[in-house]
């Protein structure tokens, strides 16, 4: 391997440019050359690449977003869009690749690796904390930070108010973000897209938080959540339970930008030095991931062929408790 390749794929997250930064200096102590890559797959197709060295990736450890940018690649799923990547990759000198994001860059990758037999290992990029062969994700650290700095705020309003608060926050098919941030948040309820909780459930938690004489209360609902989004679920609740003033917050995007957690950067860091050091060892087809304190790698056909994941009943448990 003589020069390497990095880009950002799919959603952002914050701390993916501490993982850019890693990889970069990581290759560049070892002797290698380093190539940019812009907007993900689609750079590839497009030729959009940049040399890149040790001062390129200067001061970015503590800003949000990718310096890469990133795109989704409709292109790259198709063998021609592939082929096309490929040629500008081999024509740019690139031997090997590092690529951070979600399961479809994943995909993507196990995929373009197999079929052009280039060396690739993946660094897991999303606030989802919803990938395999991982405890934790990039950015899903800061994402939570984000999330429970905004229901304190809204917890001083609901208080002087007397008010229910629904505070939406993302994750379509992870509860990962709404069950941590409502524990750190101090929530009365949480809903999330792998529990079915019922409308009813819901009253009758919220009952107990008003007998109990709470000045306010927060439910947070996943975006997945099957009852719908925040604004749903406040209007079901409100239809039967009308003895607060019932608020709406969605926090949207924001949860994913900001200056990344020193988890987030000590955790991307670690990951972009990974992954360099064990393309160089011969290993390719893998992610990145962290068990415990220890990094890791798990190959790509493992991580992707498992499709549950599991949440972790016990904060499921002591989030309940906690909100009696
Ligand atoms: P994320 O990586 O955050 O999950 P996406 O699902 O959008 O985000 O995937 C990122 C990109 O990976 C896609 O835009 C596409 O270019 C590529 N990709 C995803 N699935 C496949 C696939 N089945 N084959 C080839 N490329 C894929």
């Amino acid at each position: 391997i003589t020069r390497i390749g990095v880009f950002t794929s799919g959603g952002d997250s914050p701390g993916m440019n501490a993982a850019i930064r890693a990889a970069v200096r990581t290759a560049i102590y070892k002797g290698k050359k380093v190539t940019g890559i812009y907007h993900g797959y689609q750079g590839m197709i497009d030729n959009s690449m940049f040399d890149m060295d040790s001062p390129s990736v200067s001061s970015i450890i503590q800003q949000g977003g990718t310096i890469l940018k990133t795109a989704r690649c409709m292109e790259f799923k198709t063998v021609e869009g592939r082929a096309k990547a490929y040629e500008n990759v081999k024509a740019a000198g690139i031997d090997a690749l590092v690529a951070i994001g979600g399961d479809g860059t994943f995909t993507g990758a196990e995929i373009f690796s197999r079929e052009y037999d280039i060396p690739m290992m993946c660094i897991p990029g999303t606030i989802d904390n919803d990938l395999n062969g991982t405890d934790l994700t990039i950015g899903y650290d800061t994402a939570n930070n984000t999330v429970i700095e905004a229901i304190d705020k809204i917890r001083d309003t609901a208080a002087s108010h007397n008010r229910l608060f629904f505070v939406e926050v993302m994750g379509r098919d992870s509860g990962c973000i709404a069950l941590n941030a409502g524990i750190a948040g101090g929530a009365e309820a949480i809903l999330l897209p792998e529990k079915d909780t019922a409308i009813e459930e819901l009253i009758d938690m919220l009952s107990q938080g008003a007998d109990s004489n709470k000045s306010s209360m927060i439910v947070i609902v996943a975006e997945g959540d099957k009852n719908g989004g925040a604004t749903d679920v406040a209007k079901r609740v409100k239809e039967k339970f009308d003895n607060f003033d019932t608020k709406v917050s969605i926090l949207g995007h924001l949860q994913r930008g900001g200056s990344p957690s020193s988890a987030d950067r000590v955790l991307a860091t670690r990951m972009g030095y990974y992954a360099v050091n064990e393309l160089l060892k011969g290993n390719s087809r893998a992610t990145v991931g962290i068990r415990g304190s220890e990094i890791v790698t798990t190959p790509l056909e493992e991580a992707l062929s498992k499709k549950e994941l599991k949440l972790n009943e016990d904060l499921v448990e002591i989030a309940k408790i906690m909100a009696i």
